[in-house]
């Protein structure tokens, strides 16, 4: 249920309203607009009255909120969500590029990616240092030292870093290196993990499951958001459908259909989508117009000698063409205003 009240209302009745609402076991989440403040109730309101609610001389009107998502519903929010990773905004009109290599391999190897995809534009670092494989014995990552790189790479570029996150015993070492938490695709069902991340002090970027529908989406951000992390980035990184010829079925339509029902940014990942190379560039100009509030593109200075998706990854040049021409898309992005 959302509560929008009169342009006016005072701190002091919102308080009484918010206790009020408190001693039926109802927790709220208040959202303040440039001219309404709209009040979000989250527990079981089937014992709110809502005609009585509604008689208040401060209440403008009351809806019943069908989804099961609530924190992560725009019904409750006013704004788009401004996501602020150390410095560099995504979100309400706010775009950004994550570039990077699929894990982290040696010094060398990151500070040179780094140093280009900056000079391309890119906003922020990406780089894995815990890798979920397929097969345990294919290169699992450098891990915490792998977190010492990408952290080497910022202070030499001053690009925040986003990394992925796969066990909550990581979480200090997390809390202290990286700026943007990532939740993969793999575990993006993983609710202990998604509890214990929620209460973390750094913005999440979740990225879709591979079966998982937007809906499924949406409630693993609810898990996070509900343990008092709101800035969560959601991330569409390709799903599986019986077609072959591409990695995963890069699904688009989660723009228009996510900007209806959240205010949280979208982020496309077009290189773990289409899983070649040559097919990042068209999908990424794409979602660029359809409106994504930021790509996560995979760079490699040695795609052929990566230990983890060459196949997907651009050179510094490949992403700098693509980065040149997104940059100029970006006027022509669709824009939504719900
Ligand atoms: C990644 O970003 O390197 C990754 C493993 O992505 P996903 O979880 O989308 O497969
Ligand atoms: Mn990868």
């Amino acid at each position: 249920m959302v509560v929008v009240l009169k342009p006016g209302t005072k701190e002091e009745q919102i308080e009484n309203l918010k206790a009020w609402l408190s001693s039926m076991g109802i927790n709220t989440h208040i959202s303040q607009g440039m001219n309404h403040t709209i009040i979000g109730l989250i527990g079981d309101t089937s014992a709110v009255d809502m005609e009585l609610v509604k008689a208040l001389d401060i209440v403008e009107n009351v809806q019943r909120i069908q989804e099961p998502f609530k924190n992560a519903n725009r019904k409750f929010h006013n704004e788009d969500l401004v996501v602020d990773i150390a410095g560099k905004k995504i979100g309400g009109g706010n775009f950004q590029i994550i570039a990077g290599p699929c894990s982290v391999e040696s010094e060398e190897q990151v500070c040179e990616i780094a140093k280009r995809v900056k000079e391309s534009g890119a906003g922020l670092l990406r780089g894995g240092a815990f890798k979920p494989r397929t097969s345990p014995y294919a290169f699992q990552g450098l891990k915490g030292d792998g977190l010492k790189l990408l952290m080497e790479a910022k202070e030499m570029t001053g690009l925040p870093i986003v990394s992925e996150i796969m066990n909550a015993v990581h979480i200090p070492m997390f809390e202290e290196a990286v700026d943007l938490v990532q939740v993969g695709a793999r575990n993006m069902q993983n609710f202990e993990l998604l509890k214990e991340v929620g209460k973390m002090s750094k913005p999440v970027l979740l990225k879709r499951g591979l079966a998982n529908t937007i809906d499924e989406l949406l409630m693993s951000a609810e898990y996070i958001m509900a343990s008092g992390n709101e800035n969560v980035i959601l991330c569409e990184r390709g799903i599986r459908t019986f077609e072959t010829r591409t990695r995963n079925t890069l699904d688009l339509s989660a723009v228009p259909v996510l900007k209806k029902l959240t205010h949280l940014p979208i982020v496309i990942d077009p290189s773990h989508a289409m899983g070649y190379s040559h097919l990042v560039k068209p999908m990424a100009m794409a979602a660029t117009v359809a409106g994504a509030d930021g790509l996560m593109i995979e760079v490699h200075n040695n795609p052929a000698k990566a230990l983890c998706d060459g196949p997907q990854s651009l050179t510094p040049d490949q992403f700098d063409e693509v980065a040149k021409l997104v940059f100029e898309l970006r006027p022509f992005a669709c824009k939504y205003d719900y």
